[in-house]
C-alpha cells in the first residue's frame, strides 16, 4: 500500500507500479466514482454523503475495500490511498486475517508542506483514466491530452488553497496515526518523496523486489 498526504505523489506511483509489475491497483476514489456509475446502492449512498459536504464513513469505505479484493486481489494488490484512517487499518488487518494474506509493504511517501503546495498548484489530471502530471510539464502545457488514453488533461477541482488546507489538517489527524500503526509490524517504509517520480520510482521497485514474494 501507498501512504502519504495529498500531493506526496501516492496516485503517480501506484500508476508506475501497476504498470510495471501487472499488479491490480486500487483507491477509495476510484471505487466510490465507480460504484457511483454503476448506480449500485453503496454507491448513490456515498455519493449523497459527499454531495452534502459529509466523509464517506470507514465502514462504507471498508466494505467497498473488501468486495474489490474479492474481485481483483488474487493474484497480489496495491492499494493507492487506503487505509486513511486507524479504524479502516485495523478493519484490513482483519480481512487480511480472513483471507490467509499479509501485507508485504506499507510504503510512506514523505513530503514536506512546500512540495505539497507546489504540486497540487500545477496539477493536471486526465478526466478519463485519471492519469496525472505536472502543468510545469512543457509537453503538457503545449497539449493538455493524456499519453496513455487522449483524455482531457484538466486542473483538479479540488485543488483550491482551502480544500487542500482542510485535506492536510485531515491528513495529519487521522491518517498520520498510522505511522505508528504500522511500525509495530514490519511492512512500514518510508521513502523521500519531495525528489522527481523517477527517482522515488526506482526506490520502490527496489523495496518491492527485496520484500515481495
Ligand atoms: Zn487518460
Amino acid at each position: 500500500m501507498l501512504l502519504g498526504a495529498p500531493g506526496s505523489g501516492k496516485g503517480t506511483q501506484a500508476e508506475m507500479i501497476t504498470r510495471h509489475f501487472a499488479i491490480a491497483v486500487t483507491s477509495p476514489g476510484t471505487i466510490l466514482r465507480r460504484e457511483r456509475d454503476l448506480e449500485t446502492p453503496l454507491g448513490l449512498e456515498a455519493d449523497e454523503i459527499s454531495k452534502q459536504g459529509g466523509l464517506v464513513s470507514d465502514e462504507i469505505i471498508v466494505h467497498l475495500i473488501e468486495d474489490w479484493l474479492n474481485l481483483h486481489g488474487r493474484d497480489g494488490f496495491v492499494f493507492d490511498g487506503f487505509p486513511r484512517t486507524v479504524k479502516q487499518a485495523e478493519r484490513l488487518s482483519e480481512i487480511l486475517q480472513k483471507r490467509k494474506a499479509a501485507l508485504d509493504l506499507a510504503i510512506w511517501l514523505e513530503v514536506s508542506e512546500q512540495t505539497v503546495r507546489d504540486r497540487i498548484a500545477s496539477r493536471l489530471q486526465c478526466r478519463r483514466c485519471g492519469f496525472t502530471t505536472s502543468l510545469t510539464s512543457a509537453h503538457f502545457a503545449e497539449r493538455p491530452v493524456c499519453p496513455y488514453c487522449d483524455g482531457p488533461l484538466i486542473r483538479r477541482n479540488d485543488d483550491d488553497a482551502s480544500v487542500l488546507q482542510t485535506r492536510l489538517t485531515e491528513f495529519k489527524a487521522k491518517t498520520e496515526p498510522l505511522l505508528s500503526f504500522y511500525e509495530k509490524g514490519d511492512a512500514l517504509h518510508r521513502i523521500d518523496g519531495n525528489r522527481d517520480r523517477e527517482s522515488v520510482f526506482a526506490d520502490i521497485v527496489a523495496l518491492i523486489e527485496e520484500r515481495v514474494p
